[in-house]
């Protein structure tokens, strides 16, 4: 094929991307793997539609969630080839936070306004080490989702912040159980593709990432109305139809369940000491085109990207049809990232508004999702609702 000919098709499917959404029909899996590999020159017309899409479901404001991140333990069955958060007992660092500490970092993102405690561990390690169910049967528990539980609950009774647990695969149970103590919670469905398990692939090692496995969790969250952040991770080998087809699972799942409440497109980043710390990293080209067409397949979708991951290119997700940054905290570093620090809030701030738009402080759920939390009785909707103000977002202090 020429290149006038490449050329000549990513045109037409530009134009047809534009179209599709503007009569509110969903692109296409081929269209949107076209829209994947435009070239560059074609990038700013991409940039463009999702803008637009943007504009018209998510107006004006751009949302982030000011967290305090608890890395409840960081010893992991799993062993993802990306990820440097994840210990062994008696590693340096290895860690599992006891009562005490957990509600030290909540206090202290009280004192700074925050609203969130991002709860984010390893997936069931005490399936793996006798260490972890020693330090459980220690702190009065049998499994880490128990103590999960718990700590959410400490988290709500002892404070004003809400808590937003990430704790990996869940059973029905522990979807109705942590449901009760949080407004949302969330899985990385990650990718769709199940040859990621293979030898020497990215989840080569890393049961809990089998597809089919993340996929019934999310389900299971929708079939219970849990308010769900899940989101892919691109980057890990991976190709371009995956990132379609990762994209269009967690749209099939939200129109049947309803209850996908934000999109992370999240950029693998290399790191030293990690099996992956040679693998390239997806380049922001790569980046804004996948956030352009998570918009234009989901376009009243809450679609987010972490900031510290492509910065300084914060103009450049604005364009390509984010509504919001995640968790940023004025407290705790990023623990999976920790080479890269999020953005002083005020920073991120004037440059949201530089680029003409409203920066709006959330809470772990989103507004459009709170009714369905209030409807729920006890602590935690009377939480929720002192949280919340009339607009859905943070309440302002006054
Ligand atoms: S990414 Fe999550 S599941 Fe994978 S090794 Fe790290 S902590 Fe474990």
């Amino acid at each position: 094929m020429s290149p006038a000919t490449e050329n000549r098709l990513s045109s037409r499917a530009l134009a047809l991307a534009l179209s599709e959404v503007e009569s509110g029909r969903s692109l296409t899996r081929e269209v949107a793997c076209g829209l994947l590999r435009c070239d560059d020159y074609l990038l700013p017309q991409l940039l463009s539609a999702a803008r637009t899409a943007k504009e018209r479901f998510k107006p004006g404001v751009i949302t982030y969630s000011r967290k305090v991140f608890i890395p409840l333990t960081n010893l992991c069955r799993d062993y993802c080839g990306y990820c440097v958060f994840r210990k062994d007992p008696g590693d340096a660092g290895a860690h599992t936070m006891t009562p005490d500490e957990v509600l030290e970092v909540v206090r202290n993102g009280e004192r700074l306004g925050c609203t969130e405690a991002l709860f984010s561990l390893g997936d069931k390690p005490e399936l793996l080490f006798p260490e972890m169910r020693a330090t459980l049967h220690r702190l009065g528990y049998r499994s880490t989702l128990q103590y999960l539980e718990a700590m959410c609950e400490l988290v709500l009774r002892e404070s004003t912040l809400l808590p937003h647990p990430n704790p990996g695969l869940l059973s029905p149970e522990w979807i109705r159980r942590l449901a009760a103590v949080s407004p949302s919670m969330g899985l990385m469905l990650e990718s769709t593709n199940a040859n990621l398990l293979q030898p020497d692939a990215a989840h080569d090692n890393a049961p809990d990432k089998l597809p089919a496995r993340r996929l019934r969790t999310i389900e299971e969250a929708g079939k219970q109305g849990v308010p769900f952040t899940t989101g892919l991770l691109i980057g890990i080998g991976e190709s371009i139809e995956d990132r379609v087809d990762t994209l269009l699972a967690i749209q099939q799942m939200h129109e049947r369940y309803g209850h996908i409440q934000e999109v992370i497109v999240q950029n693998f980043r290399a790191k030293p000491g990690i099996p992956m710390q040679d693998s390239p990293e997806p380049t922001l080209g790569d980046m804004l085109r996948t956030v352009a067409i998570a918009r234009l397949l989901m376009p009243r979708m809450n679609v987010q990207a972490p900031p510290n991951l492509s910065a300084p290119f914060y103009d450049e997700l604005l364009e390509a049809g984010i509504n919001d940054w995640g968790g940023v905290s004025p407290l705790t570093p990023d623990f999976i990232n920790p080479e890269k620090p999020w953005p002083h809030l005020e920073q991120l701030r004037l440059r949201t508004e530089a680029r003409g738009f409203q920066l709006e402080s959330r809470l772990p759920v989103y507004p459009e999702f709170l009714p369905r939390v209030l409807a729920r009785p006890g602590l935690l909707r009377d939480r929720v609702r002192a949280a919340a103000g009339e607009d859905g977002y943070a309440r302002r202090a006054a």
